[in-house]
């Protein structure tokens, strides 16, 4: 009798251990739609004592377009020694959950050398791709526990990781396998039970639906910055990263110039040859500009077929080479059906006005590049014009 309710209160705690756990993890994972926050805080709670206490866990996601296992985070000593050192740390400063995963910002900045190795990982979702491919085309956990079911498995990351007994458990989001995750007690040795099994699981279950949310986050942050129709930045979005990169401009002292792009006598190819065929060369104008850029500049659509490029740090004279550069790149361009243009190619003309000597903010900034743009096309259209007070008197 007595030994039947201290059974029960063990598996009372335990289960109690268990919903704490959960609680605190997940509370800590709606704290922030930072997906690589959120991987860090699922391998805090697989491996901190105060957790699920693995000694190592490593995390794969399915990236759907190479059909492949990539590794993205791991938490765990490189040895023994590393390991014995971190644990009497963590336990002499009684460490909790939420201490841990505050040191977020220091784990980013100091990657551990296993964290580097798994980084590099990248496994193919096939038949041969190994067992952690297997356990992610399954969608079932695996364990191997015995020497003798491991010195069956002939796997190249599992012998990286000289590991000999672990578990491997599917991360799901809506009965979709999004990834994996490892875990071992290398160091310790200590055994894992059905418990650690059954709890990585349910964990794993959990961690996979805040995975999916914050993915699905971004994606719909990513669209609401995007043109549909070029993939450039839109409207909104450039208008924001104007004013950002005017406020940097003016913290560090440095130029920047704005290029107003307006495709020449659009109205005429489109009048000729509809719509969906202007449309196609305003994709492409967009791939001209985008691949003409330099990793810093930002190309945007503005409106119909205007376009915007933010050149930071770059004087007025540099603007002008950069924007001579692609007009031509455009005006040289075989567009289909370029003949039916007056100039018997697709052309555009360009206005650009430069931080801070034409204007100190962004309306400004934008309404004299504007004006230099409409010189432009005054004065005969394919060509680039640079805003100067004399501009301004008419
Ligand atoms: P200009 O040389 O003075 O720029 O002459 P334009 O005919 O290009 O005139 P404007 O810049 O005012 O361009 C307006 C035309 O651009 C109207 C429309 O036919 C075309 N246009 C605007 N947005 C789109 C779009 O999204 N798709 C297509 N296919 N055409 C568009
Ligand atoms: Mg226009
Ligand atoms: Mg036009």
């Amino acid at each position: 009798m007595e030994e039947d309710i201290n059974s029960y209160k063990r598996k009372l705690k335990r289960l109690e251990t268990e919903l704490s756990l959960l609680y605190e993890v997940s509370n800590a994972m709606r704290t922030t739609l930072d997906l690589d926050k959120i991987l860090y805080i699922i391998l805090t709670a697989i491996t901190a004592h105060a957790g699920l206490g693995f000694n190592r866990a490593l995390l794969f996601l399915v990236n759907e377009d190479e059909n492949c296992l990539e590794g993205k985070i791991a938490i765990g000593p490189g040895s023994a020694e590393e390991a014995g050192k971190i644990w009497s740390e963590i336990d002499a400063e009684r460490m909790t959950l939420e201490d841990l995963i505050s040191c977020y910002e220091e784990f980013r900045s100091n990657p551990s050398q296993l964290d580097q190795l798994v980084k590099s990982i990248k496994i193919p979702l096939r038949d041969d791709g190994g067992i952690l491919a297997l356990a992610a085309m399954e969608g079932m956990p695996i364990e191997v526990l015995d020497g003798e079911v491991r010195s069956k498995i002939n796997d190249l990351v599992i012998d990286i990781l000289k590991a000999d007994y672990f578990v491997i458990a599917p991360l799901k989001a809506k009965n979709k396998v999004i990834g994996v995750i490892f875990a071992d007690n290398i160091y310790s040795r200590k055994p894992i039970t059905k418990e650690d099994i059954k709890l990585l699981t349910m964990f794993a279950n959990h961690a996979g639906l805040a995975i999916e949310n914050s993915k699905l986050y971004h994606q719909t942050l990513h669209l609401s910055y995007t043109d549909s129709l070029t993939g450039i930045y839109n409207h909104g979005r450039f208008q924001y990263l104007l004013e950002e990169k005017l406020k940097e401009a003016k913290e560090n002292d440095r130029s920047l110039s704005l290029i107003m792009i307006d495709i020449d006598n659009f109205k005429n190819y489109n009048d000729n040859l509809g719509h969906p065929a202007g449309d196609e060369v305003i994709k492409k104008i967009a791939d001209i500009v985008k691949n003409s850029c330099r990793k810093q500049d930002i190309p945007a659509r503005y409106g119909g077929e205007e376009f915007a490029l933010i050149l930071p740090n770059t004087s007025k004279e540099e603007a002008r080479i950069i924007g001579e550069r692609l007009r031509k790149r455009i005006s040289d361009y075989p567009f289909k059906n370029k003949e039916i243009q007056p100039q018997g190619a697709i052309t555009v003309s360009m206005g650009i006005a430069t931080f801070p000597e034409d204007a100190e903010e962004k309306k400004e900034l934008i309404q004299k590049a504007d004006l230099a743009l409409f010189t432009a096309k005054n004065k005969g259209k394919n060509q680039v014009v640079v805003y100067s007070i004399y501009l301004g008197v008419r």
